[in-house]
């Protein structure tokens, strides 16, 4: 082994489909498992950790958000694979109620699918195993990983970067589709101005890669594109 970059601890991401929705693991010494799907995908989330072959060497579950396409099966995995839950400090009082964080749509077509019910709004509340806040890190779960809280979308999202340069960004963008690469703004927002200060801040953290919950990865440079065509 060599100095240099090479030295700098590398992990590797695994994108979970879960349709309209993606979980994310990201294996370092250890595994965490990040976002948790719909409610009542709890087996097939399951299936695909026995598929990849890390059942037995999970540390955690992290939820980017409270949101029940992200936290839906979060109960159900802390009991079967007996790891705790990682959550946003903000989020606490979503976690105790699974009642899903408040947003405005900002499409037609997310107020339509709000109006008709077509994606969950509860989800099984749980008690968190831990607390996350900004500028904590997750070396003790075997990654080495911080955490930036990174809210607009609802008033507690964190992302997740690994210090090689990965983005774990949950709702804070939507990602690409087979038909477009660029990212799109989130179906709900909570607070545009404080959204809009975590695209900033995001652009000034180092980080090549973005895994978003919802849609394709995002290379760094479609991600500085869409904040630069946001700007007043
Ligand atoms: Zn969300």
């Amino acid at each position: 082994m060599t100095g240099g970059p090479s030295s700098t601890p590398q992990v590797e991401v695994t994108r979970i489909r879960l349709g309209i929705v993606s979980a994310y693991l990201v294996r370092g010494a250890r595994t965490i498992l990040v976002d948790t799907g719909l409610p009542g995908q709890g087996e097939r989330v399951l299936n695909a950790l026995e598929h990849l072959g890390v059942t037995s060497g999970l540390s955690a579950i992290v939820l980017t958000h409270l949101h029940a396409d992200h936290a839906g099966n979060a109960k159900l995995l802390n009991e079967r694979l007996d790891i705790p839950i990682l959550t946003p400090a903000g989020g606490l009082e979503y976690a105790a109620t699974g009642v899903n964080a408040p947003g405005t749509a900002t499409t037609c077509v997310a107020s339509i699918v709000g109006r008709l019910g077509l994606v969950p709004k509860r989800f099984t509340p749980f008690q968190p195993g831990e607390v996350l806040r900004d500028g904590d890190r997750l070396d003790a779960f075997g990654v080495p990983v911080q955490i930036l809280v990174t809210p607009g979308h609802t008033d507690h999202c964190i992302s997740l970067v690994s210090d090689d340069g990965q983005a774990i960004l949950g709702d804070v963008v939507r990602g690409g589709s087979r038909r477009r690469t660029t990212p799109r703004a989130p179906l709900l927002l909570d607070d545009e101005t404080r959204w809009r200060s975590s695209l900033s801040r995001l652009l000034d953290v180092p980080w090549s890669t973005g895994h978003p919950g919802h849609g394709d990865l995002l290379s760094r440079s479609a991600f500085d594109g869409f904040v630069r065509r946001l700007r007043p």
